[in-house]
Order: structure tokens, then sequence, then C-alpha cells
């Protein structure tokens, strides 16, 4: 499947809903998320539909998996975290809450608890300062 109509992760692809976007390429789209385990939390997508890991191509996935190491190659880069986390669930039993294949790239500072998921939005504002941080990482 290229896409479905009510994924809140192919809105965010085909521009229907915001994010802060991070990077783009023709296969992946990585932008922040909303409820951050840690400041400078991002989520690698697939821009085309596939539910989760067992559904998706092998392009797909090998792009996919580029991204992720662009992406935490960056973040080290502008926030220099002790370590990044690299997230993936497959099915709500084993903690999926979004039905669209994705990756977390999480830094982890050494001595805080850091899980995958965030409790609270994030400020805006900071977000958007974050994703420019890693941008530019991204860039250099
Ligand atoms: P998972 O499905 O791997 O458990 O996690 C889904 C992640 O997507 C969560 O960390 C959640 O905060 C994030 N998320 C859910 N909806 C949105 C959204 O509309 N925008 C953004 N940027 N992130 C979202
Ligand atoms: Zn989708």
């Amino acid at each position: 499947m290229s896409e479905s109509s009510d994924c809140i992760f192919c809105k965010i692809a085909r521009g229907e809903i915001p994010s802060v976007k991070v990077y783009e390429d023709e296969h992946t789209l990585t932008f922040m998320d909303v409820r951050p385990a840690s400041p400078g939390h991002a989520l690698v997508i697939s821009k085309a539909h596939a539910a989760n890991l067992l559904e998706m191509t092998e392009v797909d996935l090998q792009a996919v998996t580029l991204t992720v190491q662009r992406v935490a190659r960056a973040v080290q880069k502008a926030l220099a975290p002790d370590g990044i986390r690299i997230s993936q669930f497959n099915g709500a039993a084993a903690g999926q809450t979004v039905f669209h294949y994705h990756v977390h790239v999480i830094p982890v500072q050494e001595g805080q608890h850091t899980g995958s998921h965030g409790r609270s939005s994030a400020d805006p504002q900071q977000l958007a300062l974050l994703a420019a941080q890693i941008r530019a990482a991204l860039g250099s």
C-alpha cells in the first residue's frame, strides 16, 4: 500500500498536517516527535505507507535505515548526547501507537531516565530550535 487516507503519518508526509521537519529525500521524511522522550527526539518515516517493519519494501527499508544513520550522526554532532537510542515498535502489544513505519532517534544523557515515549507535548519553539540545530549539522 503506498498511502493511507486516514493515517496521521501519511498526512504529515503529504503536508496535510504540520510537522517540524528535519530532513526529506525521495523515500523518507524526518520530523520532530511532538511528545519527545528527550530534547532532540526525531522520527524517521518512509513516505510510502507500511504499517510496520513486516510490511516494508526492501527499497524503503534501506532508505529509512540510511536516513536513521544520517540523522543520528547529525544529532550527535548538534546536541552531543552521551548516547542515542534507536527504537521501533511493531504492533500495539509491542508499544506501537502510530501504525505507519517509523524509527525513533532519541538522544540520551547519562544518568537521566529516558524511555522511548514522552509524556507531554513539547514547546513548538523549542522543537523548531532543535530541528534547526540538527538540520545545520546534517548540512555540514
Ligand atoms: P510509536 O508508534 O512508535 O509507539 O510512537 C509514535 C510516536 O509518534 C510517539 O512518540 C508520538 O509522540 C509521535 N506522534 C504521534 N502523533 C504525532 C504527530 O501528529 N506529530 C508528530 N510529530 N509526532 C507524533
Ligand atoms: Zn501511513
